[in-house]
């Protein structure tokens, strides 16, 4: 069970909730969450055919529209009051290093979300921000301190991803400070859990480390490739404390973006030895050093979203990665892989 955190403001289960980027994996389990609190008026907005969603709903509205047109975001944020806007092309660091125009074109997607959001007036705005903003220079230890929000500036980013994101944030706090939109913005710290993306490109590293673990045991050639040294380090959030997380940035008041990750720091061998441990077995490691590796270290400080939320993260990764795993396991055995799944 994820930490209760503080909920300043109670949103009414009657507003219509819209959730931008909601066929995908975050924006998916986020319109689960606001189901099973009560709210009964949720759209679900993404770019891709309803059938490759990863979860759909019979009770909540979901539309298939490239929120990157300016029309598209009228009819997503219709009659709305409160707006989660998740929509971005991404995926894992193999895939932001080698599509950086794509990644920077997202700022389209939360520039029309913004100006259709302020036509309709809607009474919340949230941004899914990233680490990815995160000035370089502070990331190069595997050691690495935990990044404070206040380490964005001066602005070094991750290039592509990391400046759309910035850029974004930047822009929420402009129509926030000149046209009165009531915008929230959080930096997600790599997240993962079931019903996400574990293959074709744009996966992140607990997806790709269970396939590759999963695949090592269905086909008996017990080996890992493993991209880079293995010894850079990161934290993972599952996706519970996320979606909890971001509610309560949501419902506060805290204008500045603000971290949401797991302080849970692991090299990618440590990774890799979690799930090893799960799918008990152990594999010869290859390290293909010239791979997408991003940032040597990277930790996310919670003092800020603990002292004003009473948010900390309360799944340990070895719990959080046991449950992806079996997930990612039965995608891959069940005959119909990356089946979109449609709840009752
Ligand atoms: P995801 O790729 O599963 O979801 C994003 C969704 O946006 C996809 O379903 C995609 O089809 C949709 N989309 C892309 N372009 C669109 C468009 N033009 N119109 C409508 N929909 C469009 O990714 P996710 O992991 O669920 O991430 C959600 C958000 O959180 C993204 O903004 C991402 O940048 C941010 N984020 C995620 C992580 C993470 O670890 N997953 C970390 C930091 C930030």
């Amino acid at each position: 069970m994820a930490v209760k955190p503080r909920i300043d403001i109670q949103l009414p289960t009657d507003q219509l909730i819209v959730v931008g980027g909601g066929g995908g994996f975050i924006g998916g389990h986020l319109v689960d969450y606001f189901r099973r609190l009560g709210y009964r008026k949720i759209r679900a907005v993404d770019i891709k055919p309803l059938g490759e969603w990863y979860q759909r709903f019979p009770d909540v509205e979901s539309l298939q529209l490239d929120l990157s047109k300016i029309d598209a975001c009228r009819t997503a944020l219709k009659d709305s009051q409160i707006v989660f806007n998740l929509a971005a092309d991404m995926g894992g660091m193999g895939f932001i290093e080698n599509n950086k125009a794509l990644c920077m074109l997202s700022v389209l997607i939360n520039t029309h979300m913004l100006m259709a959001a302020r036509e309709f007036k809607v009474d919340r705005f949230f941004y899914a921000s990233s680490a990815c903003v995160y000035n370089a220079d502070k990331q190069r230890d595997p050691k690495v301190t935990a990044l404070k929000e206040e380490d964005a500036y001066p602005a070094m980013p991750e290039d592509g991803y990391g400046w759309e994101k910035l850029f974004s944030e930047r822009m929420c706090r402009h129509f926030r400070e000149d046209f009165g939109i009531n915008a929230r913005a959080a930096r997600y710290h790599n997240v993962y859990g079931p019903f996400g993306t574990y293959d074709g490109g744009r996966e992140k590293a607990p997806a790709a480390v269970s396939r590759k673990v999963i695949s090592a045991k269905l086909s008996g050639k017990h080996e890992i490739e493993i991209w880079g040294t293995g010894e850079q380090t990161r934290s993972f959030m599952y996706i519970d404390d996320c979606t909890v997380g971001t509610h309560a940035i949501l419902a506060s008041n805290i204008l500045e973006p603000i971290n949401l990750g797991s302080n849970e720091l692991v090299s990618i061998n440590q990774l890799v030895d979690i799930v090893e441990g799960i799918a008990e077995i152990k594999l010869k490691r290859r390290y293909k050093l010239d791979a997408p590796k991003g940032v040597n270290g990277r930790n996310s400080d919670n003092t800020r979203i603990k002292e004003l939320l009473g948010w900390e993260p309360s799944t340990r990764l070895r719990n959080g990665m046991e449950k992806t795993y079996r997930w990612i396991y039965d995608q891959m055995t069940s005959g119909k892989p990356n089946a979109s799944f449609t709840h009752s």
